[in-house]
């Protein structure tokens, strides 16, 4: 026995049919994400200031800065999940889904039904919060 048999007795990993829809899901959620982020882009009365200065229908700028700042917390949110999906993408691809970058250990897969972009288990998503 190499140390390589070894080491793939002790991690299970999901087989490609598992693994095929939550790819799919997942890639749609990061282009769903992307798509929203442009939107926000525009939407975002900041970024096109000069462009909708003419414009009669745009409110004053204290609805600017409103506007301004949810977009922004928005974004901020957007690019969270993001890099998340992104991550638990490339976990698929190496072969590591489902296991926590953490401790290592398998994620509980009714955790994984509820958020299959997780990248780490309940006991370390609980001491992370703490
Ligand atoms: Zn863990």
């Amino acid at each position: 026995m190499s140390d390589k048999n070894e080491k793939r007795k002790n991690f299970i990993s999901y087989p490609e049919e598992v693994l095929r829809p939550v790819k799919n899901y997942l890639s749609k959620r990061l282009f769903g994400l992307e798509k929203r982020k442009k939107e926000l882009t525009k939407e975002d009365p900041y970024a096109d200031k000069y462009r909708l200065d003419d414009n009669a229908a745009m409110d004053a700028d204290a609805a600017e800065t409103t506007g301004h700042m949810e977009v922004s917390a928005l974004k901020k949110t957007i690019d969270r999940r993001t890099i998340q999906i992104r991550k638990a993408l490339s976990r698929i691809k190496f072969g590591k889904y489902g296991v926590c970058e953490r401790c290592g250990k398998m994620i509980d897969t009714d955790r994984l039904m509820i958020m299959p972009e997780t990248t780490v288990c309940i006991d370390c998503e609980r001491k992370r919060e703490k």
